[in-house]
């Protein structure tokens, strides 16, 4: 017999063709959580995004074998509930890596020559080529904080653009790091010797303001921040004073303390490329957050 899927966030079309090939699929789009709930006895598996709230309640009332979350986080899901039935839950934190990766090095390029800055000036009218000098990556240190997915795929590239790549990651060794070009370094070490510095870590109760004031001290002058990870792991204000007095020479930031960032001061700055968390925002990598997510389950099944 066919398992029998619920999705209750849209899903992109490809994700539901490849759930259809193995499994009776029902969508059930904009109902309430009293509606989810009334609905789940007697489906194997549900699959939500982060419209859903996979409560302790909607867990004990199914007869769910797993819960697929498409895309990276899991706090809409309550894990205690169903590790306590026994049932399993996947996400897809892989889909998004390319479409990062990706971005990091398109934000950076940026960055450097000035593309923002020469494309609005180019719209008011004006033709200044001497005032958008920029700087190449070829030959500059890379150090890149957290060397996982997203990590080891930006020092790919980076490698691509003659870079020289430091990694740091409690997780990794050296032969890690050696086999992906990478030296690895302590924290501290990288932070020094790297002329750009690109996060790529989770915000945990660690990694929380790991880049503080003291941290953006021991930078080069004119050094470069990345931060396309997590709001709150480089701590804002001391990041603002630091593009503001010129310490560093620039950002490039995706993420925020709190998003949108209203107010806050660091947009009043030039030496700053700053997007609205556009990092898993590619076609690409809508249709892998649910395409992933189905195969894992059908996997499943199919182990069974
Ligand atoms: P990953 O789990 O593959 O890699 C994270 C790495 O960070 C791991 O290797 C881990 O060992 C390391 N790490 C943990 N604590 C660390 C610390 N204190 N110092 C250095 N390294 C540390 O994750 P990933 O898929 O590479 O994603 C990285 C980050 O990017 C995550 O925070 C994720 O949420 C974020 N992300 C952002 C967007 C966006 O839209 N901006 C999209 C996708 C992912």
């Amino acid at each position: 017999m066919k398992p029998k899927i619920l999705i209750t966030d849209k899903l992109h079309p490809a994700a539901i063709e490849v759930a259809k090939g193995f499994a009776e699929v029902q969508e059930f789009y904009g109902h309430s959580p009293e509606e989810v709930l009334s609905k789940i006895p007697g489906y194997d598996a549900l699959i939500v995004r982060s419209g859903t709230k996979a409560t302790r309640e909607v867990i004990e009332a199914s007869d769910l074998k797993i819960i697929g979350r498409a895309g990276v986080g899991l706090d809409n899901v309550d894990l205690d509930a169903a590790k306590e039935k026994g049932i399993e839950v996947v996400n897809s934190p892989e889909a998004s890596t390319i479409a990062v990766t990706e971005l990091v090095m398109g934000a950076l390029l940026t960055l450097l020559r000035n593309i923002h800055h020469a494309d609005r000036s180019m719209r008011e009218g004006k033709w200044e080529r001497s005032r958008f000098t920029g700087n190449e990556l070829y030959g500059k240190t890379l150090g890149i904080v957290g060397f996982g997915r997203i990590g080891k795929e930006v020092g790919e590239r980076a490698r691509a653009f003659g870079m020289n790549i430091l990694a740091y990651d409690p997780n990794i060794t050296a032969e890690d790091a050696r086999e992906f070009n990478a030296e690895c370094a302590e924290l501290d070490d990288l932070l020094k010797r790297a002329d750009i510095v690109t996060l790529h870590i989770p915000l945990v109760e660690g990694t929380r303001n790991l880049i503080d004031e003291g941290k953006i001290d021991l930078m080069k002058d004119s050094a470069v921040i990345v931060n396309i990870s997590r709001g709150g792991v480089v701590n804002e204000k001391a990041l603002h004073d630091a593009l503001k007095d010129g310490k560093l020479g620039g950002a490039v930031l995706d993420v925020f303390e709190n998003e949108p960032p209203k107010g806050s001061p660091l947009m009043n700055l030039e030496n700053v490329v700053l997007m609205p968390h556009l990092g898993a925002s590619t076609d690409e990598a809508q249709i892998n957050a649910g395409t992933v997510v189905v195969e894992k389950i059908r996997n499943f099944f199919r182990e069974k």
